[in-house]
């Protein structure tokens, strides 16, 4: 038995001290959002969020994983996600997921990502269509997954809804749904990056962990514009589609208090992604 097991819904102050390290790593990814073009490399877009995180007093999360020594993670085209940044060179129409997360001096965690695709011109423009449509509807059911938290009482009912989102809004070029990871999970998030309870993004058997107040959560939909098969590269890190159907990941760190949600890495709290779910964030009191 283990002698103390801590409780995964946190304390009023806890929650507060959350929101540093979701502000911080939101900012690391708008700067490499603002970096993002053909002919930068993924090594650079990891010295650019690290700089932005170090710079406000931080560090990165990512590498206190053991055996992981960058700042984000870079996956590109057919990589769905766990890329390690390196020489590769990012071309127009690439479709780019980069995760990433910062650690306070506190000891609170942030961890979200977000998918690009890289501007210009020269990439076959249905492919580039069809990564568009895909980075769409990851975004789409990471936000209807979000906005469950406002109202649902235990996490399986927030795995569903991302599935029914999915299922209900097919891929238009292709016709078919998203393919879905599925032995990739969402997580709880706290003085560890990685913390109990597990969510994951499609419907289960089981309840799951109930919501209430003081659970900090991370949403993370990764899809694939083909097939739910994917593969471990020889990097023994990255995750790819088997088919080389492109991957799109999206996530947020969320905070459910007494008075509601804020999505604790969006610097509107998530007002307007969670707009179209009629929620209204509500700020850590
Ligand atoms: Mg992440
Ligand atoms: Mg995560």
């Amino acid at each position: 038995m283990r002698p103390f097991r801590r409780s995964i819904y946190k304390k009023p102050e806890q929650l507060r001290g959350m929101r540093e390290p979701g502000r911080i790593t939101a900012e690391a990814l708008d700067a490499v959002a603002a970096a993002i073009r053909p002919g930068i490399t993924t090594l650079e877009l990891d010295r650019i969020a690290e700089s932005v995180i170090v710079a406000q007093g931080a560090h990165s999360n990512f590498q206190l994983v053991p055996g992981y020594r960058h700042t984000v993670c870079v996956s590109v085209n057919e990589q769905v996600v766990h890329g390690i940044p390196g020489e590769r060179v990012l071309e127009a129409g690439d479709i780019v997921s980069v995760d990433c997360g910062a650690e306070t001096d506190a000891g609170w965690n942030g961890d979200s990502a977000r998918t690009f695709i890289v501007p210009g011109e020269g990439q076959d423009p249905e492919l580039v269509r069809q990564r568009e449509e895909l980075s769409d509807v990851t975004r789409g059911s990471m936000w209807a997954g979000i906005a469950a938290l406002a109202s649902a009482q235990h996490l399986g009912q927030v795995g569903a809804v991302i599935e029914d989102y999915i299922e209900s809004n097919p891929l238009p070029s292709t016709g078919q749904p998203a393919g879905i990871l599925r032995d990739y999970v969402g997580h709880g998030i706290g003085r560890r990056m990685h913390e109990d309870p597990t969510l994951f993004h499609y419907a289960t058997p089981g309840r799951g962990a109930e919501i209430k107040p003081g659970l900090c959560l991370c949403v993370e939909p990764m899809m694939t514009a083909g097939g739910e098969d994917v593969f471990v590269e020889d990097d023994d890190w990255t995750i790819t589609t088997l088919d080389g159907s492109s991957g799109a990941h999206w996530e947020h760190s969320v905070a459910v208090h007494a008075g509601g949600i804020w999505v604790l890495t969006a610097a509107d709290g998530g007002a307007a992604g969670l707009a179209d779910f009629g929620v209204t964030p509500t700020p850590i009191p």
